[in-house]
């Protein structure tokens, strides 16, 4: 079974160790052996995914191969790619198969990489668990009966059981950082507008960003390098020039000032995420770094801001699903008005409708003010907070959930649910990159991540924290692909 890290996927392509072809054949073995445990992946085509490997390898042969040619990745299933299914895990676009491309999925295309297939995701990126998706929960690979969290759930779980050297996701308010920390893995959410959104299926505009998902920061740092760059087909895309995300991944720590906000530190968190953010200090002080108390006053009413603004987003992105364009239309129908109402009665799952109500309502007149512009006001409040603490500190620590991953089924509310996200929605409504790292288990063995939120555009500066805290630990390394084997 592959256990590769993106990096040393590279360096056996390189050397010629192993052909592209024998390592997408390799990572197709193992998902048709352990993917049926974890439901991670959700559509697989060998034709295609081989013709990609012969097409790198054919590339490699005439010396114009990159460093990532030939290496194998899986696409959350929000990412449109041409001749691929992409439903965004939604009855809606379950027969949705892409004419296009997304810019990310291009860039890594171009770039030779090999497409392993699509991963199961919580439907159209709304939730924490993986619970609802169309095709059914993805199980945590740790511990088959929890989840890997969401809404990216099956690219953590999938680089977590090693079925992928490297997954995308997508980050609308912690769906990169929370699955990852609940698998063991590295991810990264970019600034907002550093990679393209065309072509990933659209939940809150202003929020969402793609970003990569892999073992380590390092490996995070190569995909980032090449997803970035400005689009214009994006409208908020910025126009920046090209930076090297691997810059700083050798920079020392010694005398880094890192912000511990005293909101994030309190009670709400399991025993096991105090342990782990205090193991986290205690490693980013051996290696010099200095810890500064901050504040982020606004941290409790980041969450209701989060859930007006993302579903007032999602109920007008969520409108073009009507039966007419694409996707889903049902069989039966008297007229028109009909027709929308029972495409959407049947495409939409209870918790895409739930957010499409609560959007409709709070945009609608006498309650815009009352809701949706208060919570404009608050996101600017929050993005204020972080810029009083960065004039303190030049990155921030903190959980990135208040426990491990919780059992499918255990019927949590949907505010209980929406709680949950509190450490990783502020990053998405100030716009700020923010990582997460594997940094310990909890008492039943389930993994504990925590993470660095930097200022705007210091992605080179956190992945370059994280990649040392990675070469002086090695929670990042453990895997539980032994466990799927018993
Ligand atoms: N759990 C959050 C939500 O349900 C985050 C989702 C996301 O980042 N796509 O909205």
């Amino acid at each position: 079974m592959p256990q590769y890290t993106l990096k040393q996927a590279s360096k056996l392509l390189q050397t010629k160790q192993i052909s592209a072809v024998e390592l997408a054949q390799e990572y197709l073995a193992a998902i048709d052996v352990k993917n049926p445990a974890i439901n991670g992946y959700i559509t697989l085509d060998k034709d295609l995914t081989l013709a990609e490997a012969k097409a790198a390898d054919a590339r490699i042969a005439t010396g114009n191969a990159t460093s990532l040619t030939g290496v194998p990745i899986a696409y959350k299933d929000i990412f449109v790619q041409q001749g691929w299914r992409s439903a965004c895990s939604s009855k809606m676009l379950d027969s949705f198969v892409s004419p296009y491309t997304a810019t990310v999925v291009q860039n890594l295309l171009d770039e030779g990489m090999v497409t392993l297939g699509r991963t199961n995701m919580d439907e159209f990126a709304m939730g924490s668990t993986n619970e609802t998706s169309f095709y059914g929960a993805t199980h945590n690979p740790w511990n088959t009966a929890h989840t890997p969290g969401g809404s990216s759930g099956g690219s953590a779980a999938v680089v977590a059981a090693r079925l992928a050297p490297a997954a995308l996701g997508s980050d609308t308010g912690g769906s990169i950082r929370q699955p990852s920390s609940h698998c063991g893995i590295t991810g990264i959410k970019p600034t907002y507008g550093v990679v393209s959104r065309f072509g990933m299926v659209a939940y809150a505009s202003s929020f969402d960003q793609a970003g990569p998902m892999a073992q380590t920061a390092e490996d995070c740092a190569f995909l980032l390098n090449a997803m970035a760059g400005f689009d214009e087909r994006d409208s908020t895309s910025l126009g920046r020039e090209k930076e090297d995300y691997t810059r700083d991944l050798n920079q020392p720590l010694k005398g880094l000032k890192v912000g511990l906000p005293k909101e994030y530190f309190g009670e709400g968190n399991s025993a096991d995420v105090q342990t782990a953010l205090q193991n986290t200090i205690d490693l980013l002080k051996a290696q010099g770094a200095e810890m500064v108390e901050v504040s982020l006053p606004q941290t409790e009413l980041s969450i209701p801001a989060y859930y007006v603004l993302t579903s007032a987003e999602a109920s007008t992105n969520l409108s073009r699903y009507d039966g007419v364009r694409y996707g889903h239309r049902a069989a039966q129908f008297g007229d028109l008005e009909e027709m929308y109402s029972n495409t959407r009665a049947e495409g939409f799952g209870s918790e895409v409708k739930r957010r499409i109500m609560i959007g409709t309502y709070v945009l609608s007149h006498g309650y815009y003010d009352a809701y949706y512009l208060k919570a404009q006001k608050l996101r600017r409040l929050v993005a204020n907070d972080f810029q009083t603490a960065f004039a303190q500190c030049d990155i921030i620590l903190a959980p990135t959930a208040p426990t491990a991953a919780p059992k499918i089924g255990a019927n949590a509310t949907p505010v209980e649910t929406y709680l949950s996200d509190i450490y990783t929605i502020a990053a998405n409504l100030a716009g700020l990159p923010a990582l997460t790292l594997p940094a310990g288990f909890s008492s039943d063995a389930l993994p504990i991540g925590v993470q660095l939120i930097g200022n705007y555009f210091t992605e080179a500066k956190i992945l370059g924290v994280a990649n040392q805290m990675q070469q002086n630990s090695d929670w990042h390394a453990k895997s539980p692909v032994l466990l799927l084997s018993n």
